[in-house]
């Protein structure tokens, strides 16, 4: 199989790979599209078996970025970096200097910034040797942990959906928390200082216990959050929550959390809105931590500071967005999953046809 036969490939306006000989760097970055901005996404470091895989998941990822940052009403396209090797074992500061370099050759078409097996250490590194960085620390522009402004997307997401669904406020639901990590912690704090009953699940024993005892929830183990009884299912935790063995135990009426690629497959979508249930798409309602990274690369581009009011607008847009996608799957009575993609698809192509014109 070729680059352009991947079924991942869909319409990528670059791939670039990237080898070091010095530092043995084998990286990948995909630039999925810059129509709306610069392309902007995380670097991953994995051990993948082969380039391949990196390259599959390079574009896979990108194509994502794309859709979750035109969701975001972001002027940043969507692109993302892969690093082939063991992050546990294969990291040095000259490798992510070289990474830097790597990403400096993309003539800032593209910004990097954290994902798996990355951290803010190494990308000090990258930042020696190009300006295309974000999720730095201790500069007046950083933007700092994004699970937060997550949680808060994913919070007023839920409260948007008990509003739409139930016809009612928060106070007395009860909400099933799969994963109570960054995101998840930080959510049921919001949803029990707003009077939602909780039901939590996680396996980390001493997270659950600590998150348990400050927010009053109820403990289940991991297998039972899908039986729980409760209004709203929130996973927090890894991706495919909502899938065909799962779905016909959920109860809920709403379906709205941060993990991403929530749903197995496109069946399991058109399966839950015929069983009346309302799914928030989840590159939609998780759009916070983006914007968070965002409000970094627009304050390092303009050599200005963190700017928190400007988060909270995007943030209060996100939920238009949602809304949006909601109302449009309820009047064209189609899954949600399916309308939020094909949103985010005339939102890229829209921004395509203004640069041509212009
Ligand atoms: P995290 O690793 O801090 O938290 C995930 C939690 O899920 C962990 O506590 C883990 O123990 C738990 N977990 C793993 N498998 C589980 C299982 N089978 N059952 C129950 N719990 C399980 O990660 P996070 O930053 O909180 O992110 C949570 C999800 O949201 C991830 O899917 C992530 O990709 C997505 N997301 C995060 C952000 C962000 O800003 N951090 C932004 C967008 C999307």
């Amino acid at each position: 199989m070729t680059l352009f036969d991947s079924p991942a490939f869909e319409g990528h306006e670059a791939v670039h790979s990237f080898y070091d000989e010095r530092t043995g760097l084998k990286a990948i970055i995909a630039v999925h599209s810059t129509a709306r901005g610069p392309a902007a996404g995380g670097c991953r470091m994995w051990p993948f078996a082969t380039a391949e895989l990196a390259l599959e998941d390079a574009l896979r990822l990108s194509r994502a970025m794309s859709y979750k940052n035109a969701m975001a009403d972001l002027e940043l396209g969507g692109g993302k970096a892969v690093i082939i090797g063991d992050a546990r074992t294969g990291k040095t500061p000259a490798l992510f200097e070289a990474f830097g370099r790597a990403v400096e050759a993309v003539g800032g078409k593209y910004w990097t910034a954290e994902d798996v097996g990355v951290t803010p250490a190494d990308l000090a590194h990258a930042r020696k040797t190009t300006k295309y960085v974000a999720g730095l620390t201790g500069h007046p522009g950083a933007s700092g942990d994004p699970s937060p402004v997550t949680a808060e997307g994913v919070f007023r997401g839920v409260e948007l959906g008990v509003r739409r669904a139930l016809g009612r406020g928060l106070d007395g639901v009860t909400v099933a928390v799969q994963g109570v990590g960054h995101v998840g912690g930080h959510l049921c704090d919001r949803l029990a200082a707003a009077g939602a009953k909780l039901v939590v699940t996680d396996v980390n024993e001493d997270l659950l216990r600590q998150v348990a005892a400050r927010t009053g929830a109820k403990a289940v183990t991991t297998g039972a959050i899908f039986d729980a009884e409760a209004e709203v299912f929130a996973p927090c935790a890894l991706g495919g929550a909502v899938n065909h063995d799962t779905l016909p135990r959920l109860r809920c009426k709403v379906i709205a959390g941060a993990a991403n690629n929530q749903l197995a497959d496109a069946d399991v979508g058109r399966k839950l809105f015929d069983r009346g249930m309302l799914y928030l798409p989840d590159y939609v309602i998780n759009g916070g931590g983006i914007i968070n990274v965002a409000a970094e690369i627009r304050a390092l581009d303009r050599g200005e500071a963190f700017d928190p009011a400007w988060v909270d607008a995007k943030l209060a847009r996100l939920m238009e967005t949602l809304d949006e996608v909601l109302d449009r799957s309820k009047a064209e009575r189609r899954p949600s999953d399916q309308v939020a993609g094909e949103m985010a698809k005339a939102r890229i192509s829209g921004a395509a046809e203004k640069r041509a014109a212009a």
